[in-house]
C-alpha cells in the first residue's frame, strides 16, 4: 500500500472521463488499497481513482467508520433533494454549495466481483454523488454556487464535526442515546 499524490484542479486528468474496470485484477486491488490509504492519510470523507491519476471508474468512501469500496458505480434511482456544503481534495482551500438528490440508489461490483445495490441518504447519497462525478471528469466546483474559500481552522471544524457524528453515530449502534 502507499499514500498517493492527490492531482489537483488544472490537472487534465480531473476533467476526463474515467474506463470501466473489466476484471478486478490485483493492481485493481492495489489502487482500492491506494486509495483507502491515502483517503485516510489525509483524514479525508471520500476519495475517486482519477485523483490519484488512475482513470478507472472506483471511488471509496470512509463514512460512520464504514468503508465502501465500488467498482464501476452506477447510479439508478435518485429521490428528493439537499443542499450540501462541499469541500474537495483536489481543490484545497475552497468549499461550496451543491445541490446533490437525498437519496440514491447505487449498483456497483466489489472487489471480489461480487454485484451489490446499496441504498444512501443524506450525507452518504451526497459523497458518493461527489465521487462518482469524479468519474465523470466533474468536480464540485463546475456545479456549486456560493463558492468559498475555506482557511485551515475551517477545515479542522468540518473534522471535529465529522467526528462527533461518528460518535454519536457510534453510541446509537450500541444502544446509547444522548440527549
Ligand atoms: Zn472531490
Amino acid at each position: 500500500m502507499a499514500i498517493r499524490l492527490i492531482r489537483k484542479e488544472g490537472d487534465e486528468i480531473l476533467k476526463k472521463k474515467a474506463k470501466p474496470v473489466k476484471e478486478i485484477s490485483d493492481s485493481i486491488k492495489e489502487v482500492l488499497d491506494d486509495m483507502l490509504e491515502t483517503l485516510r492519510a489525509l483524514d479525508a470523507v471520500g476519495i475517486a481513482a482519477p485523483q490519484i491519476g488512475t482513470l478507472k471508474r472506483i471511488v471509496v468512501v470512509d463514512f460512520d467508520d464504514e468503508i465502501y469500496e465500488l467498482i464501476n458505480p452506477e447510479i439508478v434511482e435518485e429521490e428528493g433533494n439537499q443542499n450540501c456544503n462541499e469541500a474537495c481534495l483536489s481543490v484545497p482551500g475552497r468549499c461550496g454549495d451543491v445541490q446533490r438528490p437525498f437519496k440514491i440508489i447505487v449498483n456497483y461490483t466489489d472487489r471480489e466481483g461480487d454485484e451489490h445495490s446499496l441504498v444512501a441518504e443524506d450525507f452518504l447519497a451526497s459523497a458518493l454523488c461527489h465521487e462518482i462525478d469524479h468519474l465523470d471528469g466533474v468536480l464540485f466546483l463546475d456545479k456549486a454556487k456560493n463558492i468559498q474559500v475555506i482557511n485551515e481552522e475551517q477545515l479542522r471544524q468540518r473534522k471535529r464535526e465529522r467526528k462527533k457524528r461518528r460518535a454519536a453515530k457510534l453510541l446509537q449502534k450500541r444502544g446509547v442515546y444522548r440527549k
